[in-house]
């Protein structure tokens, strides 16, 4: 080592050289000590080889680049003649760190020189500078990779220079796959987009756009800021896609809301009810178009106005105090009402919310009317019918009087005449006695008369009282009745198996009575009568039938042969008085029943009545 320094010494040529070099040399042996330090070196380091000891090129270094220092250095070491280059922080003599460029080169196959030499300036400035830089770099670069937007740098060529992660999340594609290929080669289906004129126009009139875009294929909404930038563009992309569907589902939303309050509308519109709605300050909200008509009043005259100021004469009436209590109690309310001023009747129906009322109303002032109407013809009626009542009581209780009154005058009649015809008939010739038999048959007939008015005015007086009747019975009676006129006729009558029933006795023997004596009196001469009664029964009446073989009855008839004192035969040829259908009739309808016939001249009659049952 002592003997190299020497050679080296002695050669005042390169030592001048060396010494004078604007780089710094160091010589370092097999253990890495500095075994030189070149003047320059000594400038540089401000260390000079007094110091050497203390001071090995370990040492010396930064502690963090002294793994890489000592890499690079038994690199060399192990092989002679190689240079390798690094930039290491060296300690200076003032006790900081200054960035040294080194070339170290294995030169223990030089005899010679026997060492490692390092050739080395001092680049701290250059390095600081650098340092700042990549400071600033990863600053800028942090904050375009902290931001949520897009951002990506493209060149003159329009070829990504840098894209940032958010870039990459948004496109799904890794920044290597982006860098320095042209925007339009990796989105050939953007050009043309709106996005893309805007670049365009960024990029050629190099001003700011900003624009916003829906790309397709990868179903996002974009907003661009565009900005140029040197020979290029700086792009800002922000994701607007959730903003734009919540956008779009609002619209929808919107839309719907305003769909289905039109619809409401319609349907509002539609009913055949009018409808209003007021808010719970009585302020009308809707009224719709039945409202206009039936209330007169147009929406213009009263939407967004004070019900109460536009309907002023309805305070206090039956709606007003019926709404009032609806909202009172949150129930609904049902009521009619007469609306003075139109002269109209409403039916209506008001439900309370929590914001106000809703109200139902129909005009009903035409059911209005002919109710009364009816109620007014109904208490006529009623009037009526007690009129009538008082008339017909008064009426039969006349035919009662009279009749019963009259009896006893006809009875003098006839008991004078037939004294007469008794004691003066040998004074009188034979017309005077014809005279005195008309006399008494006339007296005669009026007394059947009387009797069957007497009987008519009686029906429908309760005498008796409602019990089992078994019409077998009462038709057997009835036969025994009319023994002697059934044996001269030979008359055959017909019944078995007749029903008991639960009614008035008396008034249905009457009835059975007077249809039978007509069957056996409505005869062709010479004819044998035959006579048949039957019944059938539903769950509310028991209808019977008297059915003959006798004269019969033209139809034109069968009213009028129900009517009181109506006949249709000469009492010569059938006698009578034509009472007995009428009480008949009177008796059946009494008793909760009808009475009809069937009939056919020549070829006999049934008469049929129903009865009630109870
Ligand atoms: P009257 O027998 O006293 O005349 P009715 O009131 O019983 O009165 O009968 C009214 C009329 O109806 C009779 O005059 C007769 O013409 C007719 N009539 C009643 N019953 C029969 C019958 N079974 N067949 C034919 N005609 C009848």
């Amino acid at each position: 080592m002592e003997t190299k320094q020497k050679n080296i010494d002695s050669d005042a040529r390169f030592r001048k050289l060396i010494e004078n070099s604007f780089s710094g040399i160091t010589l370092l042996n097999r253990d890495l000590d500095i075994i030189y330090r070149s003047p320059s070196a000594e400038r540089i380091n401000g260390w000079n080889m007094a110091e050497r000891v203390k001071n090995t090129t370990k040492d010396l270094t930064h502690p963090d680049d002294r793994e890489q220092l000592i890499l690079l250095l038994n690199e060399v070491l192990d092989s002679p003649g190689l240079s390798k280059t690094g930039c290491f922080r060296s300690l200076h003599f003032s006790g900081h760190y200054i960035w040294l460029e080194c070339v170290y080169t294995n030169m223990f196959n030089e005899p010679e020189i026997n060492a490692i030499v390092c050739n080395f300036i001092d680049v701290t400035e250059r390095k600081l500078a650098e340092i700042e830089v990549q400071k600033k770099t990863s600053q800028v670069q942090y904050l375009l990779e902290s931001i949520t937007d897009g951002f990506a740098s493209l060149d003159e060529n329009l070829c990504y220079t840098y894209v940032n992660t958010a870039i990459e999340n948004m496109v799904g594609m890794k920044s290597e796959n982006l860098i320095g290929r042209n925007i339009w080669e990796i989105f050939p289906d953007a050009v043309g987009s709106a996005t893309y004129h805007a670049i365009q126009k960024a990029f050629t009139e190099k001003i700011y756009v900003s624009n916003e875009d829906h790309y397709e294929p990868l179903n996002l909404w974009q907003e661009n800021r565009i900005y140029p930038s040197g020979n290029g563009i700086s792009l800002f992309i922000r994701n607007i896609t959730s903003q734009k569907n919540q956008e779009l589902q609002r619209e929808l939303l919107s839309l719907a809301v305003t769909q289905s309050l039109k619809e409401k509308n319609n349907i509002l519109e539609s009913i055949g009810d009018a409808f209003f709605a007021v808010d719970e300050n009585w302020i009308v909200t809707y009224w719709n178009n039945m409202a206009e008509k039936v209330l007169q009043t147009p929406k213009s005259n009263i939407i967004n106005k004070m019900l109460w100021d536009v309907f002023k004469d309805a305070i206090g009436s039956v709606s007003y105090n019926n709404y009032h209590e609806a909202i009172a109690t949150n129930q609904a309310v049902h009521f009619e009402d007469h609306y003075e001023r139109l002269n109209k009747w409403y039916e209506v129906s008001a439900y309370p919310s929590g914001k106000g009322l809703s109200v139902y109303f129909k005009d009903i002032t035409e059911r209005k009317v002919s109710e009364i109407l009816l109620k007014e013809l109904n208490n006529d009626l009623k009037k009526q019918t007690k009129e009538l009542a008082t008339s017909n009581a008064e009426l039969e209780q006349f035919a009662y009087v009279a009749s019963h009154d009259l009896q006893e005058p006809l009875r003098m009649i006839t008991g004078f005449l037939s004294q007469i015809e008794r004691r003066y008939s040998d004074k009188l010739d034979s017309k005077g006695r014809q005279y005195i038999h008309f006399a008494v048959d006339g007296a005669k007939r009026m007394r059947e008369i009387i009797l069957d008015l007497l009987e008519f005015s009686r029906v429908g007086r309760v005498e008796d009282s409602i019990e089992p009747t078994d019409t077998n019975k009462l038709l057997n009676d009835i036969i025994s009745l009319y023994h002697k006129k059934i044996a001269d006729k030979k008359a055959v009558i017909q019944y078995d198996n007749l029903p008991t029933i639960n009614t008035y006795k008396v008034p249905l023997r009457q009835v059975f009575q007077n249809l039978v004596s007509n069957a056996l009196k409505y005869q062709q001469a010479g004819n044998v009568p035959v006579i048949k009664i039957n019944y059938t029964q539903t769950s509310k009446y028991y209808t019977f039938s008297v059915q003959d073989n006798g004269i019969g009855i033209d139809a034109e008839y069968f009213d009028t042969i129900f009517i009181i004192f109506q006949r249709l035969h000469n009492k010569e040829i059938y006698s009578g008085t034509g009472m007995g259908l009428a009480v008949t009739k009177k008796i059946v309808e009494n008793l909760g029943g009808k009475i009809w016939l069937e009939s056919e001249p020549g070829k006999g009659s049934t008469f049929y009545f129903n009865i009630l049952k109870k």
